[in-house]
């Protein structure tokens, strides 16, 4: 019989590996795992991603039927979410002053393109880009709007092609988001807007429910504190021009007189569950 060589169980020690993507730093505390998915804190500035992280190519096979059904049944409800946001943040009248409206608008992780209709029904030369094969060629069927069945990368699009840029819930799923904002970055025109919403770690939800929060989930490669989402966006050459968070708690754990004052309080706070930034090329 042989001996096996002496271990101690694996235990909570920090980790060396992929470098932070707001600090740079490469030392990171496991967290949790949840579902398969390793979470850990960077121990420079406290961002919360996996390690290891997928390799984007095979994260995006991920998507299939399944996520186009869960697109279905709720796009109206996501797609006044974000009809919302945008207004929160001041896009309608800022893009109006600057002249932007019914410029070149570029939807990435549109889904169904169901922002993308709204848009070009309002002037706008909007498209979108998809990886998910089943929900693009849903919106292109359907709904008759151009999506690029692609990662942003594959679409190759020309340098500054864009006036505005937009990912609703994508940022997050990404394992290189500084690559991301780099070929963003490119494709917008000069002093071109991008339009970012993800979910916000240094939320209330997140402080109160930890490794239960609805956010720690297996497909959230990075989960981004405003404070830190800011960093990233201005280390990459984009300047914040206006954000929001919004959602205190969420429905049914507590009563509607609860509800609501913890929502007024996280949004005016900055701790809301999810953030929307709107930022400008520099
Ligand atoms: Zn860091």
């Amino acid at each position: 019989m042989s001996v096996r060589t002496f271990s101690n169980p694996a235990g909570n020690e920090r980790c060396l590996g992929y470098a932070c993507p707001i600090c740079g730093s490469s030392v990171f505390t496991f967290l949790w795992e949840v579902e398969g998915a390793r979470f850990h804190r960077c121990c420079g500035c406290g961002h919360l991603q996996q390690y290891p992280v997928p390799v984007q190519e095979e994260l995006s096979l991920r998507y299939g039927e399944e996520y186009l059904s869960y697109e279905l049944s709720n796009e109206e409800a996501f797609f006044s979410l974000m009809a919302k946001a945008l207004d929160d943040v001041g896009f309608s009248s800022l893009t109006a002053s600057r002249g932007l409206a019914g410029g070149r608008f570029l939807d990435i992780g549109c889904a169904t393109g169901r922002l993308i209709e709204h848009l070009r029904k309002h002037g706008w030369r909007a498209e979108g880009v998809e990886v998910c094969s089943p929900t693009a060629r849903y919106g292109i069927e359907h709904r008759g709007v151009p999506i690029s069945i692609s990662t942003l990368e594959q679409a190759a699009f020309g340098d500054q092609a864009f006036q505005v840029v937009h990912a609703s819930h994508l940022i997050e799923h990404l394992s290189d988001p500084v690559a991301f904002l780099q070929e963003a970055h490119r494709i917008l025109d000069n002093r071109g807007l991008l339009v970012l919403t993800t979910p916000n770690s240094a939320g209330l939800q997140a402080k109160l429910f930890g490794s239960g929060w609805r956010s720690v989930i297996p497909d959230h490669i990075h989960l981004f504190g405003r404070k830190n989402f800011l960093t990233l966006l201005r280390s990459n050459d984009f300047s914040p021009l206006s954000w929001k968070t919004w959602g205190g708690i969420a429905k049914g754990l507590v009563s509607e007189t609860i509800k609501r004052p913890v929502d007024r309080f996280a949004k005016l706070s900055g701790l809301g569950d999810v953030m929307i930034v709107l930022s400008e090329k520099r």
